[in-house]
């Protein structure tokens, strides 16, 4: 579970969180949607400590986001994330990709990284790309093995930051399918998208950002037909 409780953040004089508090507890899945310049990257991304909050607490399985974390290596492969741009390494081929961090990180010999990996590679329908580099992908394939790079890691959160938003239309849907077989699994993830079909088929609660602050929150189906503020209204409007 992650919660957030108070967290307040600013670049320089610019204060980019507001008094977020945010609690996903185990099994749930949120979706985070807003304008652009929102806060909502940096939310997720000071969630596994890729950003840092000035006040309030995140606490991750019961472990404290702090300067004095000394293990923020346990914490990162206890949280996947999945970013907008792939960010594979291009000079990696895609079982490689997906054994670095296992071998480095956890620890595992050769031989059982290469089968968590491949596992979770047909996990996400794409095993025969094993040996190929990323820029031989597409990019929805790209996307899918940033997925299985995150699972390989066995983590118990999922972090996804608009992982469909720089795809070609025709290969978004694979990657939700992707994502929502992992929620019917049970993963706990946090998703920042504007993907409202996905949101109504698997969010347990759609928060709203605006300015930093949440504005509003609520299940999909009560916050995609009966928004209760204003801006929430006229963001919707312009999705919906
Ligand atoms: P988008 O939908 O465009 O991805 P977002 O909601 O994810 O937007 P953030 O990326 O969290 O928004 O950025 C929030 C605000 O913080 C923006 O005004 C942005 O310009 C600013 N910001 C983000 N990163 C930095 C940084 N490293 N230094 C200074 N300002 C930043
Ligand atoms: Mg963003």
């Amino acid at each position: 579970a992650i919660q957030v409780a108070g967290v307040n953040k600013w670049y320089g004089a610019f204060q980019v969180l507001k008094g977020i508090d945010l609690t996903v507890n185990k099994g749930e899945r949120i979706v985070i949607c807003g304008p652009s310049g929102s806060g909502k990257s940096t939310l997720i991304r000071c969630m596994n400590r890729l950003e840092v909050h000035q006040e309030g607490s995140i606490i991750v399985n019961g472990v404290e986001l702090t300067s004095q974390l000394k293990r923020i290596d346990r914490v990162r492969s206890d949280v996947g994330m999945v970013f907008q741009h792939f960010n594979l390494f291009p000079h990696l081929t895609v079982l490689e990709n997906c054994t670095v961090a296992q071998r480095w990180v956890r620890k595992l010999a050769k031989k059982q990284a290469v089968e968590i990996a491949m596992t979770y590679l047909e996990r996400v329908h794409i095993p025969e790309k094993a040996d190929k580099y990323p820029g031989q992908l597409s990019g929805g394939q790209q996307q899918r093995v940033a997925i299985a790079r995150a699972l390989c890691m066995n983590p118990s959160i999922m972090l996804f930051d608009e992982p469909t938003s720089a795809l070609d239309p025709e290969m978004v849907k694979e990657v939700l399918d992707t994502m929502i077989s992992l929620a019917a699994d049970g993963m706990t993830m946090v998703c920042v998208t504007h993907e409202m079909n996905f949101a109504r088929e698997v969010a347990s609660e759609v928060v709203f950002m605006d300015g930093g602050q949440i504005i509003e929150r609520n299940t999909p189906d009560i916050l995609f037909s009966a928004p209760t503020h204003e801006r929430t209204k006229r963001f919707l409007g312009k999705l919906l």
